[in-house]
């Protein structure tokens, strides 16, 4: 019945509207994948997104900021008046570049910093390189993320599993930890887990557990934080159409059908998620820490 209603031009459907849905062609890319190689090329917001100054004078390190979902918080902040720091994969240049060029182009101040965040020197360096190209840092973004799928823990080799740990779990300990040397009250840090946390795939077992211990941080550190007036938040996505996805992080039949049995009948694009991170990085949230917020597409998995 609804759907007979005209649709006021301010409105967007979300379950048809302009968005792409299932099926989708097979794409496999080697790990890490590039954004311009995937079709359809997500959505991060790069026409979309319009700021409203809610981050001004704000200074963000996104991780994982040229693709995906950190490429589209990298834009949301920049357009909401934050400088930004991305870091990312050095194979993901161009990825980045697009990302400094788009924001560069308007007047924003965007640092790319490459480098491998398994690695725990690189990762206090980034944080110091960020912090000192910025002029300070209040604001941490850790989502950078590592996803390939395995369909039996028979073949999950150690090696595999422990890179995976070591991007997703220690990583953000490294990072968060080297930033608390910057970050003044009033600063937040937000962790991107996953629906993988509450409801872990038959084929994602070394990744979803990371999602969980990721979940158990935020909520801990946001108790040992709170009376350094730092807020400790986390964003849980469902699925969402980005290149961890086509480049390993499913297999190629499940990429076809990727996202038609969330209630909206297709994935999430990347610039849907963002105004998640924009609020709780903001000064609005104040109250909120220790909070895992969902965006599943209607599942309701929280
Ligand atoms: P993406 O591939 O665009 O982003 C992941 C980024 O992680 C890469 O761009 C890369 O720069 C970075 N990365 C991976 N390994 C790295 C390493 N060793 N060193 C430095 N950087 C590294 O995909 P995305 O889906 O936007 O992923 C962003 C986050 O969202 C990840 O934490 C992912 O687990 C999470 N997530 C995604 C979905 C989804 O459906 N896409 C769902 C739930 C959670
Ligand atoms: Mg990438």
């Amino acid at each position: 019945m609804n759907s007979k209603k005209t649709i006021p031009v301010s409105l967007n459907d979300p379950r048809v509207d302009t968005f792409p849905t299932p099926p989708f062609e097979q794409q496999k890319q080697p790990f890490p994948g590039l954004v311009s190689k995937m079709i359809p090329v997500p959505d991060h917001g790069e026409t979309s997104y319009k700021g409203s100054s809610r981050l001004k004078g704000r200074k963000a390190l996104v991780t994982g900021g040229d693709s995906g979902i950190g490429r589209a918080v990298a834009i949301a902040f920049a357009r909401e008046g934050a400088d930004v720091a991305i870091n990312y994969l050095p194979d993901e240049e161009p990825d980045a570049q697009d990302v400094v060029n788009l924001l560069s182009k308007e007047g924003h101040k965007i640092v790319a910093i490459p480098g491998d965040i398994r690695d725990e020197k690189f990762c206090q360096r980034l944080v110091k390189d960020a912090a000192e190209q910025l002029g300070g840092l209040d604001l941490l973004v850790n989502n950078a993320g590592r996803q390939q799928f395995c369909n039996s823990i028979k073949d999950l080799t150690t090696e595999a599993f422990d890179a995976t740990f070591k991007t997703n779990v220690y990583a953000m300990f490294w990072i968060t930890k080297a930033a608390l040397e910057y970050l003044p009250r009033g600063s937040a840090i937000i962790n991107t887990s996953s629906v993988q946390a509450f409801l872990p795939s038959d084929n994602l077992l070394d990744y979803s557990q990371t999602k969980a211990s990721i979940v158990a941080f935020t909520k801990g550190l946001a108790k040992q934080l709170a009376p350094e007036g730092i807020r400790v938040n986390s964003v849980a996505p469902g699925p969402y159409w980005t290149v961890l996805q086509t480049s390993g992080g499913q297999p190629q039949e499940k990429v076809e059908k990727f996202g038609e049995q969330a209630p909206l009948g297709r994935p999430g694009q990347p610039a849907e998620i963002a105004g998640m991170y924009v609020a709780l990085a903001s000064n609005e949230n104040s109250y909120t820490s220790g909070q895992v917020w969902c965006s599943d597409g209607g599942t309701g998995t929280l």
